[in-house]
């Protein structure tokens, strides 16, 4: 497999680093959501088709890359530089409910 490095031309797939899923929306940094945390580091989709990806080209240039590529067929559809890739929104964090501090009593 061929990735076309914008900066280095097509490379073998074997100087890249795959870093993951490029479709999954990252939780508010300051979210306490433990769920929302879960599926973002655990749950991964399985795709048959078309998926967004980040990779480096860690033998090379070391960019950062968004590709496009086909789970069936890996045909590659596109690659851009992350930097110039619109970032998959934040998801929202919901209001963490607010937990009373338990009352501390004299023990008589
Ligand atoms: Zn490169």
């Amino acid at each position: 497999m061929l990735i076309a490095c914008p900066y280095c031309g097509p490379r073998d797939v074997a100087e890249f680093t795959y870093q993951g899923d490029a479709n999954r929306p990252r939780p508010d940094p300051a979210s306490t959501d433990l769920d929302a945390w879960n599926d973002y580091v655990y749950q991964r989709a399985n795709p048959a088709g078309p998926h967004r990806e980040y990779w480096q080209h860690s033998g090379g240039c070391r960019s950062h890359l968004l590709v496009t590529r086909n789970t069936l067929t890996h045909e590659i559809a596109g690659v851009a530089f992350v930097r110039s890739a619109p970032v998959p929104a934040t998801k929202p964090a919901p209001a963490a409910p607010r937990k009373r501090p338990a009352s501390r009593k004299a023990k008589p």
